[in-house]
């Protein structure tokens, strides 16, 4: 009796929350109400990115990155564990300072490329001269001859700091063509010489450096206002930096007008020698399946001019809350659920080609892949990667989320196989059902995508609180699916340039070793 009254007490709960809910799957909602309501993605993101930094591959803040992603897992309850693939030249960022000192006093925007060889403490100040306009590569090397202990300033500087979209908005139509116009030439003009010289713009450096150089400073600007790039030095031992357009601007036309600006470049910096490289794994064991997978996939590296926070903080951090909430929500599921926090990306896709290469007994297993790496923005593109039949299970699965975060997304059927560009990448070249999660833009290739601003002020925590969400019931519908997925790769359309069909994508090695970089 008192057992039926239970009965019936908790099946008329059941039924009410339904008629709240709908029809809703519990795990879902479960899982929604976890994402929304307990997210830990501000903790993670200040922790990551504020406390820890830049993850460079080689660097001890990427190993740190590792060990603290593990700790993390562990006290979530979740097995993980680095997995070394390789071995890289280890380098730790010290001060960068930049000051010129003639004409007059001014501390200059820039930093230090990755890599690049640390001065001595007293700095490296020198002249600072451009490049020449020459008539043929005999010219530019007689002009060689005249650089010793100079800065040289490699970079065409930019007629305007103000982005297009700037002067779209307030120049008259004819001021902002011929600005437009005129750029073109001059980039032209300073393409057409950097040929005259018998180098390129790369190889052009070491010619500089032997030819004794005091060091070189470049501006790799990125169309948005007070953003640049920042990759790594090409020069063995003379320190390389990159500078602000700004000032990088008013240099060279001091330059031009025989002011002979001088300035002190101070860029220290550690060289530790050869060391190993990982990716980081995490799992929650399947109970059904255990020798099956959903991948959840997000490079942890990052270039280091800013604090890598959307290329790749906020995919990672997207994946780690969707382990986080699928562990509570979720915690034995069908298939396994393993998630890969992969080095060296930036290089390559380094660490999730090691890891496609480490495991060929996992391959033919895994049920999907998801990856995420274009910024911060909400998930507005899954493509089918070329698999014809993603259109039955990933549409099933999406069905599934929530019509907020659903409404957004485009599918596009049967799509393309991505050849490189992200990690998803390294698995679909095996064969293996992988899709990314495409995120609108925010400014993405302007403003933050390796550049000295990809910092955490640019994180839109809503829109990653939506992407753990989709994540983790992508990962669980994946994961409990009754049905394997289906791996016939659509028919290849004709390339247009060379007529001829096109191939699924072959996989390609990693480079395991950058310790001569
Ligand atoms: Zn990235």
């Amino acid at each position: 009796m008192k057992l039926k009254i239970i009965l019936l007490l908790s099946c008329s709960f059941i039924l009410a929350q339904q008629s709240l809910m709908g029809q809703q799957d519990p795990i879902v909602k479960k899982i929604i109400e976890e994402g929304q309501n307990n997210s830990q993605l501000e903790n993670l993101a200040h922790e990551l990115l504020d406390g820890i930094g830049p993850r460079l591959v080689g660097t001890p803040q990427m190993l740190k990155a590792h060990d603290w992603a593990i700790s993390k897992y562990q006290q979530w309850g979740i097995q993980a564990q680095k997995e070394q693939w390789g071995k890289w030249k280890g380098w730790e960022r010290g001060s960068s300072h930049f000051d010129m000192l003639t004409p007059r006093f001014q501390t200059l925007e820039g930093r230090q490329l990755a890599w690049n060889p640390s001065t001595s403490k007293k700095g490296v100040t020198a002249e600072v001269i451009g490049l020449p306009n020459v008539k043929d590569s005999l010219s530019f090397q007689r002009w060689l001859t005249t650089i010793k202990g100079k800065h040289i300033l490699v970079s065409m500087p930019q007629p305007t700091g103000r982005p297009d979209y700037n002067w779209e908005e307030f120049a008259t139509l004819a001021s902002f063509e011929k600005m437009k116009n005129q750029r073109e030439a001059q980039v032209k003009a300073w393409n057409d010489n950097i040929e005259l010289t018998g180098y390129n713009s790369r190889s052009i450096i070491a010619v500089l450096e032997n030819a004794g150089a005091a060091g070189i400073i470049s501006s790799y600007w990125s169309r948005g206002f007070g953003v640049n790039k920042v990759f790594s030095a090409r020069t063995k031992k003379i320190p390389m930096i990159d500078m602000g357009l700004e000032d990088y601007g008013m240099l060279y036309r001091l330059y031009e007008s025989n002011q002979k600006p001088t300035v002190k470049i101070l860029a220290l910096s550690k060289d530790l020698g050869e060391v190993p490289t990982f990716n980081t794994i995490a799992k929650i064991e399947g109970v059904e399946k255990p020798d099956e997978y959903v991948i959840l996939s997000a490079h942890f590296d990052s270039w280091d001019g800013g604090t890598g926070a959307t290329d790749n903080g906020t995919g990672t951090l997207v994946m780690m809350e969707a382990m986080r909430i699928l562990k509570k929500s979720y915690p034995n599921p069908k298939r396994t659920i393993l998630v890969g926090h992969w080095g060296s990306e930036e290089q390559g896709l380094n660490g999730s080609r090691s890891f496609v290469e480490d495991h060929p007994e996992m391959l033919s297993n895994i049920q999907a892949v998801f990856n995420q790496d274009n910024g911060t923005g909400r998930v507005v593109r899954i493509s089918g990667s070329g698999f014809v039949n993603a259109y039955d299970y990933l549409g099933r699965w999406l069905a599934e989320v929530p019509k907020e975060i659903n409404n957004e997304i485009e599918t596009d059927f049967p799509g393309m196989p991505s050849r490189g560009g992200t990690d998803h990448a390294s698995f679909l070249a095996a064969g293996v059902p992988a899709f990314n999660l495409s995120a609108l833009n925010w400014s993405y290739w302007d403003y933050t995508w390796h550049t000295n601003r990809d910092t955490y002020d640019k994180i839109v925590f809503d829109d990653l609180r939506s992407n753990a969400i989709l994540t983790a019931i992508l990962a669980y519908k994946a994961s409990s699916d009754e049905e394997t997925t289906s791996r016939e790769k659509r028919v290849m359309p004709i390339n247009q340039r060379t007529n001829e069909q096109e191939e699924w994508p072959n996989p390609r090695k990693p480079r395991r070793d950058g310790t001569q970089n």
